[in-house]
């Protein structure tokens, strides 16, 4: 398949400081200069797609067409099958208005035990895209697997990161090292992928 090649200036579709710090840091090696919607005063687009592909292109198309410019958003979340796949692309609103990730947890666990699910798989899912103004986009999506503990460990990382304990790990996202996350992480790979189709 033929990619298209990102280069010159890009507009993170993000209002969220730590997001734009990140990318800004991951895309600016390649020779890209980036700006972020919170820049350019422009609002966040309504997040109405049931998938985190959808979500993350509804995001970048708005950006690109309000500033005729290419943009990259993301979209990510922790999905748990035996919720009906629950939180999914509202993972950040189970933590309520005061974005409270015990809160969150907390009820993760209790839908679990109100099931009595025994399996407690659950897998983290990020979504990258990059929209032209010409309403072309390249999406990439990354996903680490794993399994729920509780109660929660660690208090490293952020969101559902102290209950969830990747494949082939014993420690949770919350008690590892941010290096060590981050080499195994579901948006880790979605960032690998989009490098290698649009900027290698
Ligand atoms: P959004 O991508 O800003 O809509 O937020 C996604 C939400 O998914 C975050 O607020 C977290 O709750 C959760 N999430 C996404 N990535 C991670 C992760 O690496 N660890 C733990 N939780 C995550």
């Amino acid at each position: 398949m033929t990619h298209r090649r990102l280069t010159g200036t890009v507009v993170l579709a993000t209002h969220n400081r730590g997001k734009i710090h990140e990318l800004k840091a991951l895309l600016e090696p390649f020779g890209l200069t980036c700006q972020s919607v919170a820049d350019l005063g422009l609002p966040e687009p309504d997040e109405t797609a049931d998938t985190f592909t959808g979500n993350a292109e509804i995001k970048a198309l708005a950006a690109a067409r309000a500033t005729g410019t290419p943009a990259l958003a993301d979209d990510s979340g922790l999905v748990v099958p035996a919720l009906d796949g629950a939180p999914g692309v509202v993972s950040a609103r189970w933590a309520g208005p005061t974005k409270d990730f015990h809160v969150a947890m907390a009820r993760v666990e209790h839908e679990l035990a109100e099931r009595h699910a025994s399996d407690r798989r659950a897998h983290l899912v990020a979504a990258l895209s990059i929209a032209w103004p010409d309403r072309h986009t390249e999406t990439f999506e990354g996903r680490v697997y794993g399994n729920l503990v509780w109660p929660p460990r660690g208090d490293r990382g952020f969101g559902y990161d102290p209950m969830f304990v990747a494949d082939g790990h014993t420690r949770t996202f919350g008690e590892m090292e941010p290096a060590e996350k981050h080499a195994i992480s579901h948006r880790a790979e979605a960032f690998r992928k989009l490098v290698a189709a649009c900027l290698a």
